[in-house]
């Protein structure tokens, strides 16, 4: 009886402290964070979004499912949202003071930490494409401008007139930024439609909207890729955190993997993504934790003008969990692992 006992005492201390049984699979994805309110977000146009970030769950869950690869899965869900127009990357990425739309891109492979990233593409209709070529098929990690161009159609990546990232919405938008500086309005770009009769108006005019994802695969490999137009009337070939490795994007088997959003310029500053691991790795910090103290530190850099640093960051540890976090009042977010239900949210106060 007494030997019974121990054994039903040992079997329920053998419960309490097995491990969680790690997901099979795991995905996080963001489709930009900024001040997203509810009182500026229209009900149809939340309900679009809504519907995107569920699309997206979908299409990577059904690549990760099958067994496919992280990668696959990164650069599927980012390819259809580059074909969105309802995100800042690709067709819908905002403009530059000079009119153009000038895109970034970044992907890792958290297997080997090979990296692959891309600025200032034209006429590449995916740049997260362009980014794995990079890490794939050349020696470099990235490439800027007409030689990432020239490289991109050396590989056979799709291309199109630059008028086809061109979308209405976000030209209004670079009108309203450079009147509001004082600057020029630069001639609406060849190929554009013509400009609508009545002045359009969009709740949501700030810039956020580039998109990123990170996911870990069945046999256990996790991948992050990143891909944006950058910032609305960005000027002098600026480029972003979005491209850079350990900025914008990470990953690292067994420990994490991580993609950005935000205002780049502090996320370049405080190397968001790379601290994230770090934390991770060697400080033993959740992905919570770990995410919540960098953002805090984003939160806590000041640029020339005293304003703050604002964004997100999505994350999963090297087991699959998701964290996220931000300091603005919105990131469109959504998370899904095998298994379980998806999690689609908007507002920073969601639960
Ligand atoms: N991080 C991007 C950049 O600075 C912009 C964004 O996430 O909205 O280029």
């Amino acid at each position: 009886m007494r030997s019974l006992l121990a054994l039903a005492l040992l079997a329920l201390a053998a419960c309490a402290t097995a491990p969680e049984p790690a997901p099979r699979w795991s995905l996080v994805v963001h489709g930009g964070a900024g001040v997203i309110e509810r009182a500026s977000l229209t009900p149809e146009l939340e309900a679009q979004y809504r519907a995107a970030m569920q699309r997206a769950l979908t299409t990577g869950g059904a690549i990760l499912d099958r067994g496919g690869s992280s990668l696959d899965a990164v650069e599927a869900i980012i390819h259809e949202m580059e074909d969105d127009p309802l995100f800042n990357a690709g067709r819908g990425a905002v403009f530059t003071a000079q009119g153009r739309n000038e895109l970034d891109a970044s992907i890792m492979d958290g297997r080997t930490r090979a990296a692959g990233a891309v600025a200032g593409l034209t006429t590449i209709r995916h740049p997260i494409s362009a980014a794995r070529a990079v890490m794939e098929r050349s020696r470099h990690v990235m490439l800027i401008g007409e030689g990432a161009e020239t490289f991109a159609r050396s590989h056979n990546l799709e291309t199109v007139d630059p008028s086809y990232f061109f979308t209405e919405r976000r030209w209004q938008q670079l009108e309203q930024n450079l009147r509001a500086s004082n600057l020029p309005v630069p001639p609406r770009p060849a190929g554009a439609p013509p400009a609508p009769r009545a002045e359009l108006s969009y709740p949501d005019d700030h810039q956020f909207g580039t998109v990123g994802v990170v996911a870990l695969d069945t046999h256990g490999n996790i991948a992050a890729g990143t891909s944006t137009g950058g910032t609305t009337a960005k000027r002098w070939g600026r480029v972003g955190d979005a491209p850079i490795i350990g900025a914008g994007t990470y990953a690292q088997n067994g420990v994490c993997g991580v993609s950005a959003t935000g205002t780049g310029e502090f996320f370049i500053r405080v190397g968001v993504a790379r601290d994230i691991c770090a934390r991770m790795q060697f400080n033993r910090e959740s992905a919570q934790e770990a995410a919540d103290h960098v953002i805090a530190e984003v939160g806590a850099t000041t640029g020339t003008d005293g304003v703050a640093g604002d964004g997100g960051v999505i994350v999963l540890d090297g087991r699959g969990n998701v964290a996220w976090a931000m300091n603005s009042p919105g990131m469109y977010r959504a998370s899904q692992s095998a298994g379980g239900a998806p999690v689609v949210q908007i507002f920073a106060d969601e639960e």
